[in-house]
């Protein structure tokens, strides 16, 4: 359930910077279907993929960052991703996560990082941010 400040929507539409996938250290975490389809896109095993591009963090897996490229995702390449069609749901469902929808501030505060967000763009609607906000939760679940 969203607080109601959101009733109305929230303007965001993506302008394809490419900037959530680069600069700062962060997880992008990935669950065991989404291990799976990225394996068998870039046409690997399993394991390779693990080895190669992901990092473990206790319970849950992450793809790789490259510290020596600003932190650009392991998949960026100039703005674009390069495993698009299957790109996690954690990149899918942003900017609508749970954290950035807590608070008008946590929201604000999240346009200073995507300029997708901004005043002018058109308003996407409730139901739609509730549905990100509750895919971005389950599917950032833990492995088993
Ligand atoms: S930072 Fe925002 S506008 Fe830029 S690519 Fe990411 S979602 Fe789109
Ligand atoms: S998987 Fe693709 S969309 Fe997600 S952070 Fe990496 S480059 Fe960006």
């Amino acid at each position: 359930m969203l607080p109601q400040w959101i009733d109305d929507g929230l303007p965001f539409s993506c302008t394809g910077c490419g900037k959530c996938c680069t600069g700062a250290p962060g997880y992008i975490w990935i669950n065991e279907e989404e291990i799976e389809a990225i394996a068998n896109r870039l046409e690997i095993t399993i394991d390779t993929f693990l080895k190669e591009y992901t990092i473990r963090e206790g319970d849950r897996i992450s793809l790789r960052d490259l510290p020596e490229k600003n932190y650009d995702c392991i998949f960026l390449e100039g703005k674009g991703c390069t495993i698009y069609d299957e790109r996690p749901t954690q990149c899918r469902t942003y900017p609508f996560w749970p954290q950035n929808l807590e608070s008008k501030e946590s929201w604000l505060r999240e346009a200073a990082e995507c300029e997708g967000i901004r005043a002018d763009a058109p308003l996407v609607k409730k139901e739609r941010i509730e549905r990100e906000a509750r895919l971005t939760k389950e599917k950032s679940t833990m492995l088993e």
